[in-house]
């Protein structure tokens, strides 16, 4: 059948309030333009992120009443610890809260003055805590990562020779670790291919350098290496992942993205000296051992979510939704980021808005334009985001030190298992609605905002 149906049916609804124009104009304004100060409840479809915001399954809900909470020992830890040891092979195995606390620990040990940390493309907090520690971070994402049109299969691809010229020039004396981010967030939640990784891995070997992966979205990652990379079509999705994860001596993630719960994060590492430093400093800042932060209910719903992304008909439906929204924007002439993401579509709000100058925040004036129109609440990554220093993300965005050309983008990220067909194809038509009169859409201009992270809480006003 061509139609790829969500692979499951819905037991348990969230109500969506229904608002009209005149409600929303009236919401836009109190909250000045800024839609991270809108209420959820006046949001019909929300796409701010995919980052803990996904539905768990009955098994992960039922996981969650089955949760141990003892200190120490937990059952609930080891379901955890077992699940991720299947799937990733690791031994040394920490849960943290969520993402950022794995790369914390690790940046705090691993980190320092002088050093000097390569990426394919830095996240927003990985290079945040990557310069607290004290260390340079650099983006070393392929040519073509940086070209909006180009439908290259591995978009999220490091530039391997890149990565040697810089290991020869700084010294492999000043890089603690290399780091590949799968899939590439802030390049577009473009792929990473098999072969690429195992290029990065020959450099490390070639210069004793340990290789970790931010695998926050490694099973969306597989996916796209089992459609696209030559010769990996009859593996098993978990063996592409086993061998993604074969190939690295560490990796961050944060478990609201592929972990499929709401709060969670896994720090992995196979050095056990690195392992007894990580573990320390966990029991200092987070938690014990085996609970790291959490609570044994969300260790069992985690348990449960590793296991449910890695079903391929899940997957099949996840990127193909994602791909979905992208074409059909194609086809009615938005610019996105080609080819399609697996966990957003990031929209060209300049090239939609030309009239409206990168200093009256093009992205700011679509992101106002959707919520108007139909209630889509979708995320600015462009000028305002970034148009400081030190801007950081910790919705999940893209961008960052040297991401790329300065573009204007709106990011509309998929939740997962949210959304059904038919609420896509409302942001579509809400889409369409704004097309028809993008002309007279206006810029912004900020009236008041923060030194640091301003589009949290920066107020607007329209020009
Ligand atoms: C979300 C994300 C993180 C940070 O995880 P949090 O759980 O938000 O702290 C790190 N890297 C990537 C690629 C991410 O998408």
């Amino acid at each position: 059948m061509p139609t790829i149906i969500e692979p499951f049916r819905i037991k348990s609804v969230e109500p969506i309030t229904m608002t009209t124009r005149q409600e929303r104009e009236g919401y836009l304004r109190a909250a000045h333009f800024n839609l991270f100060l809108i209420r959820a409840r006046d949001v019909l479809i929300d796409l701010l992120t995919d980052s803990g915001t996904g539905a768990m399954s009955a098994a992960q809900w039922a996981g969650i009443m089955r949760g141990d909470e003892s200190y120490a020992g937990a059952d609930s830890f080891y379901r955890f610890h077992d699940r991720l040891h299947e799937i990733t092979g690791f031994d040394h195995i920490l849960p943290t809260h969520q993402g950022r606390a794995s790369e914390r620990i690790l940046f705090e040990i691993m980190g320092g003055e002088g050093k000097v940390v390569p990426n394919n493309t830095h996240f927003d907090t990985t290079l945040a805590n990557v310069e607290h520690s004290g260390a340079r971070a650099v983006n070393l994402p392929i040519e073509e990562g940086r070209d909006p049109r180009s439908r290259h299969p591995f978009k999220g691809n490091m530039d391997v020779v890149a990565l040697e010229t810089l290991i020869t020039e700084t010294g492999a004396e000043h890089i603690p670790l290399v780091m590949l981010t799968v899939t590439n967030n802030s390049g577009g939640g473009q792929p990473v291919s098999l072969g690429n990784i195992r290029a990065v891995r020959e450099v490390c070997d070639r210069h004793g350098l340990p290789l970790f992966l931010d695998a926050c979205r490694f099973a969306e990652n597989a996916w796209f290496i089992k459609q696209r990379e030559e010769g990996q079509q009859d593996r098993s999705v978990a063996e592409i992942v086993r061998e993604m994860f074969d190939l690295c001596d560490g990796a961050t993630i944060s478990a609201k993205k592929d972990g499929m719960v709401n709060m969670g994060g896994v720090l992995l590492m196979r050095d056990p000296a690195l392992f007894e430093k990580a573990t320390n400093l966990l029991i200092l800042t987070e938690g014990y051992v085996t609970y790291g932060g959490l609570s044994g209910r969300d260790l069992e719903a985690m348990a449960q979510g590793f296991k449910e992304v890695l079903r391929e008909d899940y997957l099949r439906y996840r990127i193909r939704s994602t791909a979905y929204l992208g074409e059909r924007l194609l086809q009615m002439g938005v610019q996105i980021i080609e080819p399609p993401g697996g966990h957003a579509i990031y929209v060209d709000a300049g090239a939609l808005c030309p009239h409206i100058p990168a200093e009256q925040f093009p992205g700011q004036a679509v992101v106002c334009a959707l919520y108007r129109e139909g209630g889509v609440r979708a995320c600015e990554i462009g000028s305002v985001m970034f148009g400081t220093h030190a801007a950081g993300d910790a919705a999940g965005g893209a961008g960052g030190a040297d991401a790329g050309p300065a573009m204007e983008l709106v990011r509309l990220a998929i939740p997962r298992r949210v959304y059904t067909q038919s609420h896509i194809d409302y942001v579509l038509e809400v889409f369409e609605e704004v097309l028809k009169h993008r002309d007279s859409i206006r810029g912004m201009r900020i009236v008041e905002a923060p030194a640091a992270l301003r589009h949290f809480t920066a107020k607007f006003a329209e020009v």
